[in-house]
């Protein structure tokens, strides 16, 4: 087979990225028909942030990160580094801040939150389809938020509301539930339709199912440039040389910033760098766990607990930060006693590709008809990819979703032409 020939065919859709967002609009396409190349720079899928996140599809917390809280912790983070929520001082951080802080504004937060949660309840919906299909690992145990102090406790059931699908749980109710719990808790929240995973089996699921269905699936291939003739993108410039495209798809998370510099869109994508500490664990431990006041979530995966925390704006920087770490460390060894100290199996990071205002970009890139954007789902790409999938697939199948006015790549304006006309 001649180069060209291997390198694919000008009709091919080429989705850019193998995570949880690459993949499940690649499965979706391929399920209606559509000849798909998945390129991915790592060695395998899920090589970026779909790896080794919580693994929660809660629809019921899908809320926006913009809020009055978040900016007062940010503040904060600035005399306590080892905050829950922090930020690493870069340039692009400012421009970020300043459309993060316009987000956090109560109408517009409403208005995201809306879109959110609409999005997240079809992707749940998706989700519990998939897991029948495939080998996804769907389990549907529900995800328990702990609070630990009275007043934060009274905040979230004011917040709950009477929504069926919430149970309040008092302290004893809550420690039932969760028997590794080592801290007197004031109260629970149960919300019992929610739903988890592991994120890795999930993305490689649709993975093997794109497969099945014909997508190809080339790894260690990386996306250089998107070459364009005539405001169209006719090939990808890769590390394996020139893919010709018919259509072409971002998915490369925190890094499609770098994909797309070419394009006439501005794209404010900042990482939001979190942590997991995976530990041995026999035993049942009861659905995962939420610690609402410390942004710890303590999952249960096959043979294994994985506690993730922190969320600190940091570029595309993937320096470990031993300080958070330990916080993580410590904190779950004081919530969870021993099944918090057991022995550590793996410590990981990754980068949320987070948008200022918490919605991700999807949609047809302008100026740029057959180029289509589809990241920054920021603290919810496992959950919204499914549905994600869907719109991308809809909208090269010739139907656009009125949803997607919402998610416009355009939303945060236009970048120099210059450089794309060139
Ligand atoms: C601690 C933590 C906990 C989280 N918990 C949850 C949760 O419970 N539920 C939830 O829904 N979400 C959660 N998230 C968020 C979720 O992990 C992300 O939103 C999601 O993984 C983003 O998926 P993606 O496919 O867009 O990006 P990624 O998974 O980062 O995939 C992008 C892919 O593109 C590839 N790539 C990049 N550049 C190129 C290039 N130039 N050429 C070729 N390939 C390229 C990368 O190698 C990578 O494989 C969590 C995140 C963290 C950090």
């Amino acid at each position: 087979m001649n180069s060209a020939a291997r390198n694919g065919s000008p009709h091919d859709v080429v989705v850019v990225g193998a995570g949880a967002v690459g993949v499940a609009i690649a499965y979706e396409l391929a399920s209606r028909g559509a000849s798909v190349t998945v390129l991915e720079r790592g060695a395998a899928p899920a090589a970026g942030c779909s790896a080794g996140n919580a693994g929660i599809v809660g629809p019921s917390h899908v809320e926006p990160l913009a809020s009055g809280s978040a900016i007062r912790e940010g503040l904060q983070c600035l005399v306590r580094p080892t905050s829950a929520f922090g930020m690493q001082p870069q340039p692009a951080l400012v421009p970020w801040l300043a459309r993060f802080v316009a987000a956090a504004r109560p109408r517009r937060r409403d208005a995201i939150a809306r879109v959110l949660e609409d999005l997240a309840s079809e992707s749940y919906e998706a989700h519990l389809e998939l897991g029948e299909r495939l080998d996804t690992g769907l389990a549907k145990r529900g995800f328990l938020g702990i609070y630990e102090t009275p007043e934060a406790f009274a905040a979230a059931r004011e917040h709950a509301g009477s929504d069926p699908t919430v149970e309040l749980l008092d302290a004893d109710a809550t420690r039932a539930t969760t028997p590794a719990l080592a801290v007197r808790p004031a109260g629970g929240i149960l919300s019992t339709r929610d739903a988890h995973c592991d994120p890795e089996r999930f993305v490689s699921a649709l993975a093997a199912a794109a497969s099945d269905l014909g997508v190809r699936i080339r790894t260690g291939v990386e996306v250089l440039d998107i070459r364009r003739k005539g405001g169209r993108a006719i090939s990808l410039f890769t590390t394996a040389g020139d893919v010709p495209v018919g259509t072409v798809v971002i998915a490369a998370g925190v890094w499609s910033g770098q994909v797309a510099a070419s394009l006439p869109i501005t794209v404010p994508l900042q990482g939001g760098k979190g942590y997991h500490l995976e530990l041995e664990r026999s035993g049942d431990f009861g659905p995962p766990v939420y610690f609402p006041e410390l942004r710890i979530v303590a999952t249960p995966l096959e043979g294994r607990l994985r506690v993730t925390g922190m969320l600190q704006l940091a570029g595309t920087d993937l320096t470990v930060d031993q300080r958070r770490v330990a916080v993580i460390a410590s904190e779950a060894a004081r919530l969870l006693g021993d099944a918090g100290r057991r022995p550590r199996l793996r410590t990981w990071r990754g980068l949320r590709p987070c948008t200022p205002d918490g919605l991700p970009l999807v949609g047809p890139v302008p100026g740029a008809e057959n180029v289509v954007a589809a990241f920054g789902h920021g603290q919810w790409g496992l959950q919204l990819s499914p549905v994600t999938g869907r719109l991308v697939a809809d909208l090269i199948g010739g139907r656009r979703d009125p949803r997607l006015d919402a998610l416009s790549p355009e939303r945060f304006g236009m970048a120099s032409r210059r450089r794309f006309a060139a």
